[in-house]
């Protein structure tokens, strides 16, 4: 079995012309064996269905390279500004980690730390190696890497729990002059990374690592 997998003889169902809908799952036959035409529309639900996503390495580095970007500044900028009886400071993540652990609510400052600067970091890595992979051909493991994309993939809406906590709190704790929350730009800037990375995981095609293991 391990020398099957090893050798990877293969034959994809693009190389026979033949295409999964990613609504309904319906199995299509491209014209000409897919040679022509690489888009054609599911004749049962009517969604674009192409043999592989057309652009999927160029738009996912583009992706991935933004969320890169805007990871910086998620993490150097404020997050939010808590002002209790008229004064406060500003918070970024980790100085708001810091202060949930002081505070000794180490289980919600695990939980903001893992969400907020680990699992951003993880899927960019991750992503970036997959890209990686599949420009250097690797032949190694591709069932490991497609797997890794899927746990990626399903990870994404997680890592929205601080946009999420912070605008619990805004909308909570608006008391005028006693306590304001207010939400600071590195919430934009990690808005946008959740978004890039989110976006960068729908264009990646993982079908090409399977191509690029042959
Ligand atoms: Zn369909």
């Amino acid at each position: 079995m391990k020398n099957e997998m090893d050798s990877l003889e293969f034959i994809s169902a693009a190389e026979k012309g033949l295409g999964a809908c990613p609504h309904c799952r319906l199995m299509i036959q491209f014209p000409h064996g897919g040679a022509g035409k690489q888009t054609v529309h599911c004749p049962r639900c009517g969604a674009p269905v192409h043999l592989r996503l057309p652009f999927s390495i160029q738009r996912t580095w583009a992706l991935i390279f933004c969320a890169g970007i805007c990871y910086v500044p998620a993490n150097l900028l404020p997050i939010l500004t808590v002002i209790q009886f008229g004064s406060g400071a500003p918070d970024t993540i980790i100085s708001g980690v810091k202060h949930l652990f002081a505070d000794g609510q180490w289980p919600i400052a695990i939980l903001v730390f893992v969400a907020s600067v680990v699992v951003p970091l993880v899927k960019i890595g991750v992503i970036v190696c997959l890209l990686i992979s599949v420009h250097a051909r690797w032949r190694w493991r591709p069932r490991e890497r497609a797997a890794a994309f899927y746990i990626i993939d399903a990870l994404g809406r997680w890592s929205m729990i601080d946009i999420f906590m912070i605008s619990i709190l805004v909308a909570l704790v608006q008391l005028g002059t006693l306590a304001t929350v207010e939400p600071g730009l590195g919430a934009a800037f990690f808005g946008a990374v959740v978004v890039c990375t989110m976006l960068a995981a729908m264009t990646f095609d993982p079908r090409l690592l399977w191509d690029s293991a042959r």
